[in-house]
Parts: C-alpha cells; sequence; structure tokens
C-alpha cells in the first residue's frame, strides 16, 4: 500500500537514502497522483477483502456483500483485476498455509520512527511463524520487476513489524516477498534479523538524520533521480548528464570510433529521459503559470480536424446517400480484451491464437538481462519477415 505524507517515506527510501538532498529539494511540490496508483490503491483494496475472507476474518456474506459494492463503485474494478489479485491473495494463502500454526496481520501500519523520524508506512502483510517474520507486498504495476533484495521500502517496513511483534512473538529471520501479478513475478529476499536491525542502526538512522539536516548533498543516480519531484530542475542531475554528453573524444579521424559510438549509446537513454523531464517541465511552467523562458516562445501544436458530432454526421451522409459511411466492427486490443473477459477466461478461449512475435531488435548494455541475439540469429529473420 503506497505510503501517505511520511516526509521520509518508505517508498522513497532507495532516493533519499542515496540522495539526501532530495529531500529538501522537493520541498515545495505539491503530492501527485496517476490512473496508475489510483488502479494500484484499487488493487490493493481488492486484495485485503479477498484476504480478509480467505484467512477468515470475514465471512462469506459480508465478503460478498462487500465485493460487489467494490465492484459497482471502483472505476478501476475489471475482471482481470480480479484474477490477478487472485493469484496474488492464494500465493499469499498458500504461504499461511504451509506453517503449522502462523500468524497474519493484513495493511499493517508499520511505525519505524526508531530509526526515521516520523516513520511509517503500511506492510500489506505480515505473517509470523516458525521464527521467521514474513512481509509480502504488492505491486500491481506492470511496467519493471521489483527486486525485493535489500529493497529499502521492504526493509524498512520489516524493521517497523519487527518492533511492533517483538514482544509478542519470536522470531530471529526475516523474509520479505514482493509479488507482482501482472508480470508473473514475486522476489523473496530473506536475512537475520540482527543484520536488519544492524543495517537499521548503522545505514538508516544516519541517512535519515543527513537527510532531515538540510546539509545533505544531492547524488544523482538513476534509481533515485526517476521519481525525485525535483528531477527537472535538479543542478547535480543537469551537471552530470551534461558532462556525460561532453564526452572527451579522441582528436580525429572525423569518424567516430566503434567505441565512441558505444559510449554514447550507454549515456543516452538517461540523457533523452532528463532532456524529456525538462521539457515537460518548462511546458507545464508556461501553460499553466505563464512563465517565460529566455529565447523560447509558447505556441499552438499542430492539430488534426475532428467531427464534432459523429452521429449527425453519419445521418447526414446518408441522407445524401452515401452509405459506406461506417468502420467495420474491430476487435478491441489486446490488453483491453483481458481486461473485459478477465486473465484465466482471456487465456483459456484464445490460448491458440495468442503468440508473441520476435522483438524489435535493440542495441542495449551489456548489463541488460535479456540474452544477446546475433546479426544471423532466427529471431532477426522472424522480425525482417514480419
Ligand atoms: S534529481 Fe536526483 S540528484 Fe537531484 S535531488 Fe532528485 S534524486 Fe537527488
Amino acid at each position: 500500500m503506497p505510503d501517505v505524507h511520511a516526509k521520509l517515506s518508505a517508498s522513497g527510501a532507495k532516493r533519499w537514502m542515496s540522495c539526501p538532498g532530495s529531500v529538501q529539494m522537493e520541498e515545495g511540490y505539491a503530492d501527485t497522483t496517476s490512473v496508475f496508483a489510483e488502479e494500484g490503491t484499487a488493487a490493493h483494496s481488492l486484495a485485503e477483502l479477498m484476504l480478509m475472507f480467505k484467512a477468515d476474518k470475514i465471512n462469506k456474506r459480508t465478503f460478498t456483500r462487500r465485493l460487489n459494492k467494490f465492484k459497482s463503485e471502483n472505476a478501476y474494478y475489471s475482471p482481470s483485476m480480479f484474477d490477478y489479485i487472485t493469484e496474488y491473495t492464494d500465493f499469499v494463502i498458500e504461504k499461511l498455509n504451509s506453517y503449522e500454526d502462523a500468524f497474519i496481520d493484513l495493511e499493517l501500519r508499520v511505525d519505524f520512527s526508531q530509526w526515521v523520524p516520523e516513520g511509517f508506512g503500511t506492510s500489506d502483510v505480515v505473517i509470523i511463524a516458525d521464527g521467521t517474520l514474513e512481509i509480502i507486498d504488492l505491486k500491481y504495476g506492470k511496467g519493471v520487476p521489483v527486486s525485493a533484495e535489500e529493497n529499502p521500502q521492504m526493509m524498512l517496513y520489516a524493521l517497523g513489524a519487527s518492533s511492533e511483534y517483538d514482544f509478542m512473538y519470536e522470531f530471529d529471520k526475516v523474509r520479505m516477498t514482493i509479488v507482482q501479478p501482472r508480470l508473473n513475478d514475486h522476489s523473496t529476499y530473506e536475512l537475520p534479523l540482527s543484520e536488519l536491525q544492524a543495517w537499521g542502526d548503522e545505514c538508516v538512522r544516519p541517512a535519515a538524520e543527513l537527510a532531515l539536516s538540510g546539509e545533505g548533498p544531492c547524488v544523482p543516480s538513476e534509481p533515485a533521480c526517476r521519481f525525485c519531484k525535483a528531477k527537472a530542475v535538479c543542478r547535480a542531475r543537469a551537471e552530470v548528464n551534461l558532462a556525460a554528453a561532453r564526452l572527451d573524444f579522441e582528436e580525429p579521424p572525423a569518424k567516430l570510433s566503434k567505441e565512441e559510438i558505444a559510449e554514447i549509446l550507454l549515456q543516452a537513454p538517461e540523457i533523452k529521459k532528463w532532456i524529456e523531464h525538462v521539457e515537460n517541465y518548462a511546458l507545464a511552467q508556461a501553460r499553466d503559470h505563464g512563465e517565460t523562458f529566455p529565447g523560447m516562445k509558447l505556441v499552438e501544436g499542430r492539430s488534426n480536424r475532428v467531427i464534432t458530432d459523429k452521429e449527425k454526421a453519419a445521418e447526414l451522409l446518408q441522407e445524401a446517400g452515401f452509405e459506406d459511411v461506417f468502420k467495420p466492427r474491430e476487435l478491441l486490443t489486446l490488453t483491453r480484451l483481458e481486461k473485459a473477459v478477465g486473465k484465466d477466461s482471456f487465456n483459456d478461449v484464445l490460448a491458440d491464437l495468442i503468440i508473441k512475435p520476435a522483438g524489435k531488435p535493440a542495441l542495449v548494455s551489456e548489463a541488460d538481462k535479456r540474452p544477446e541475439i546475433s546479426s544471423t540469429s532466427s529471431a532477426i529473420e522472424d522480425f525482417k519477415n514480419l
């Protein structure tokens, strides 16, 4: 579940721990939301409801009543959301049932202020059994896989949950799992409680103090800057990207070497992203607040003609004797179809008709996890045939 307005939030820990200056830089920016965040909140509410039922915290009647209410009132509900959340909740219940005698808590407000002033968050699932504290987190996004390995958000939740329960239960091991049902992915990280506490004392507490002192430096990095509210106006980030763009090339020959081309391409994704952030920021300032930027002006973009009343237009065309003016019936896009009929039905009915064609070849960093293909591979031939 997203953290609500903690200054040093668990979800932002990766950023403020590596870039302490970001806390001050972000001051004054309003919290924003997006359809993805709202959809994620809806998915979490559905997950909580389903888990309450599956963990016997509510009866079938209450569950059905609340589920129907949720379906009718929540604009983000879809059959495929139901299927994905069923998958996630089955995972949690399977985990719970794998223990003899387990305790489960849902949507626990975890307080980690012992390490981070005013630090709190909400942990989706906490299970305690067999000397282990388990934290499970649902991520409903389908953008990038999120690893639980040394994930500071999960580790802060675990610190908070451990201090909540350590006087009631005995555990010396902590296991953290992130489940991403839409990516068919889950990742787990485990460590002794003593190591988690040492991380809290030796890494988190000093990082939080520095971040709140207002004297921490701005330290750009891709994971830190990605969600920073100051990413478009941050000088440290601009300097790093401009320095990267001013690559030190060897003197002539006039043509770039393969090494130099590789260097440009490896820097390009981050520089492109940064330019896009600066462009979006400046446009919003000019369009919404009347700001001006030296040497630039706000103009009307290109636009296409539109029909203001399609029904009326069809009527007039038919009256004028033109019959062939409608689009043929078209199938919904794959994503919308899956959403409309639900993931399971979609797979049952269309399994034989869905293929995943070869992807467009891309030149990426060696560190990328995808396997290398050669220019003579069948994937490239398949792509050319497409
Ligand atoms: S943009 Fe990056 S470097 Fe700048 S404050 Fe934000 S996280 Fe730090």
